[in-house]
């Protein structure tokens, strides 16, 4: 039996304490307890780990993290009135979760923890895009994050080149981590059901950028390939204000080819040769 076993069904503590969902928070609650817990072992074992999860709600995948064998859980909450659900959890497993009550977007977590922790969380859709592109500036501090997303944001992180879904978040996102899609839920898992599928994805920070490049450099070329993603290179690189076909054929790509078509290696080659024409002023 778990520390938590005693704990009532999620249902119960939901009804408990009112906890109706607010849509402008992305409440939909995971009350499957088979799901919880594959969404906490998912990025790995957890044995002894600290793990920041951002908006426990009534605390399902709370537990499920704590159950799995997290040394230590520090969930972050912006509803109060949550905060009495997970006053109980904390209770149930003493000395391994602290609660914080605050707005994810805000809060420094990294200064919540010393060494690395993990992130495990069913992301608010709302701010599951900017959260990532936080975390993903303060990398070296996180050994793993294994994060729920709307299925279409999901794809986009893990989606290789040529593909729809391939983009700016894909190639940001695989730059700096491996990025690993788990598997899917259905809107019937939740509580209320969202519109759309979920999918789970687990990012794992690499000790070093996949290929080197200057990030401010290789964020403006791959926005401006890809604001205009239906044209050629030689075409949308004029926006950068250096010679487009010029930088092309010092990264050997051929200046006919669309923003889509790139590997991450040859928009990192793009970037750098950007940086020397930028520094050359031209
Ligand atoms: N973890 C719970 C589960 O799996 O059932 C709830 C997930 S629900 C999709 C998202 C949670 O994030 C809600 O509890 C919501 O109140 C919280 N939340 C929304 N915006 C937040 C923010 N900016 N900072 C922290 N928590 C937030």
């Amino acid at each position: 039996m778990t520390d938590g076993a005693r704990l009532p069904p999620l249902r119960e503590v939901i009804a408990q304490y009112g906890l109706n969902a607010d849509k402008s928070l992305g409440q939909n609650f995971l009350l499957d307890l088979n799901l919880t817990g594959r969404i906490a072992r998912s990025g790995g074992k957890l044995d002894g780990a600290t793990v920041i999860e951002i908006g426990p709600g009534p605390g399902g995948l709370t537990r499920a993290i704590l159950d799995s064998g997290a040394a230590r859980v520090i969930a972050i909450e912006k509803d109060r009135r949550c905060l009495p659900a997970l006053a109980d959890i904390a209770n149930a497993y003493p000395g391994r979760l602290e609660v914080v009550e605050g707005d994810a977007l805000s809060i420094d977590e990294t200064a919540l923890f010393d060494g690395k922790a993990r992130i495990i969380a069913n992301l608010p859709y709302n701010v599951a895009t900017p959260l990532l592109i936080k975390w993903l500036r303060s990398r070296e501090r996180f050994t793993a994050l294994t994060l729920m997303f709307q299925k279409e944001v999901a794809d986009r992180i893990t989606a290789a080149p040529r593909s729809k879904a391939y983009g700016r978040l894909s190639i940001l996102a695989q730059w700096l981590c491996e990025t690993r899609h788990e598997f899917d839920i259905s809107p019937r898992a939740f509580t209320p059901p969202p519109k759309v599928t979920s999918t789970v994805v687990t990012l794992i920070p690499r000790a070093e950028p996949l290929y080197p490049a200057d990030a401010e450099m290789l964020e403006k070329v791959v926005a401006a390939a890809f604001n205009q993603r239906r044209k050629m290179l030689r075409a949308s690189l004029k926006a950068l204000g250096s010679p487009a076909e010029e930088m092309l054929e010092k990264a050997s790509i051929a200046p006919t080819r669309r923003a889509e078509e790139l590997s991450v290696a040859e928009f990192c080659a793009l970037a750098r040769v950007y940086a020397s024409a930028a520094a050359r002023g031209r």
